[in-house]
């Protein structure tokens, strides 16, 4: 079992969208051991985002994803991280297979609904920015 880090991004929350995404996790086998709405301050952003500081959608990337409420949670499930890469689809919504989350609900590549932890490394790591120990049920 496996646990990975995920944001219902300020796009998805702002169309109401928090219940039908948090649907298509559970549909494949990923469950919110931790979950909260929050709206990130510049700080977080920018320091949850750091490894794109020099790609040039890094100023729009930050301010996108202050510009309202997320969710953020962990999922717990079998290959957990992966899946939950399966699930999102491709970052470009254009790309993004039938029935993923970005393929559904997606409306650019800025604006693409989720964000979900690459490798165990960063799902470590993401976990920690945003959650204690004890918060994790
Ligand atoms: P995430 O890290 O959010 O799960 P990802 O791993 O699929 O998405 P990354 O390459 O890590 O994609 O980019 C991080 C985020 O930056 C993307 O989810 C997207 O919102 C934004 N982004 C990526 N490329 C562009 C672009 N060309 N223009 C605008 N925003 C972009
Ligand atoms: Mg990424």
């Amino acid at each position: 079992i496996e646990r990975t880090f995920s944001i219902i991004k300020p796009d998805a929350v702002r169309r109401n969208l928090i219940g039908n995404i948090l649907a298509v996790f559970e549909k494949n086998g990923l469950r919110p051991v931790a979950l909260k709405k929050i709206k990130m301050t510049r700080a977080q952003a920018e320091g949850f985002y750091a490894v794109h500081k020099e790609r040039p959608f890094y100023g729009e990337l930050v301010e996108s994803m202050m510009s309202g409420p997320v969710v953020v949670q962990v999922l717990e499930g079998e290959n957990a991280i992966l899946k939950n890469r399966e699930v999102m689809g491709a970052t470009n919504p254009a790309n993004a297979a039938e029935g993923t989350i970005r393929k559904l609900y997606a409306v650019s590549v800025g604006e693409n609904s989720v964000h979900g932890s690459d490798a165990p490394e960063t799902a470590k790591e993401e976990i920690k920015f945003f959650f204690t120990d004890d918060e994790i049920v």
